[in-house]
């Protein structure tokens, strides 16, 4: 997707250690404008996928996958990092290692927002080694639901993830694909 490249290339950063910060428009200060137009593009993909429902992150995925589920028609669910004392009810619950925090985080989402049968589209807004987008895909398969897709706004296509997910046997799209942040350089493959 040219718009969020040409983005990536104007406000990012790669920091040292293989993290691109782009807390201009994504992660942090979020540009909604941008946010529709990556929310648009997701559901041009994945519309003939027959979505029943957008499952995503906290936090940075919300946004992105509002304007997915938004175009697509769908609820949008969001997996929850922290147990709240809101969730009493009964919820699916996976381990997720956190790239950029380095913590083991026991992710759900109560079971009442994930059905069994349905069609999923996973929404994430960064792909490094897989770890998030597979917890998700966890949960829903646990759910008695159907992983019809992964949709990365920007994936690091030389960390692990991307193999570990086609591997996996899921459908991989990603609106920017990075090969290389080596010397601080953005590198995107063609
Ligand atoms: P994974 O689980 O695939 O190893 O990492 C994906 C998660 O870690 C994303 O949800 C994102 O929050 C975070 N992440 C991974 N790499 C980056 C990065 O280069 N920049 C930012 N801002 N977040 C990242």
């Amino acid at each position: 997707m040219d718009l969020l490249k040409q983005r990536i290339l104007a406000e990012g950063f790669a920091l040292p250690g293989n993290v691109l910060k782009v807390d201009s428009f994504l992660n942090h200060q979020i540009d909604p404008i941008l946010s529709s137009a990556m929310g648009k593009e997701f559901a041009a993909l994945f519309r003939e996928a027959k979505i029943d429902r957008v499952l995503t992150i906290e936090a940075s995925g919300i946004a992105i996958g509002l304007t997915t589920a938004l175009e697509l028609g769908t609820p949008l669910v969001f997996a929850r990092k922290k147990k709240s004392v809101l969730m009493t009810e009964e919820a699916y619950s996976t381990q997720v290692f956190s790239y950029t925090k380095k913590e083991t985080n026991n992710i759900s989402v109560l079971k009442k927002f994930l059905p069994k049968n349905e069609r999923i589209l996973i929404i994430d807004d960064f792909l490094a080694n897989g770890d998030s987008a597979l917890g998700l895909a966890r949960l829903v398969e646990e759910a008695g639901s159907e992983v019809a897709g992964i949709g990365i706004v920007i994936e690091k296509a030389f960390q692990a993830g991307h193999k570990r997910i086609l591997d996996a046997g899921y459908r991989l799209e990603a609106l920017a694909s990075i090969k290389s942040l080596d010397n601080c350089q953005i590198t995107f493959t063609d």
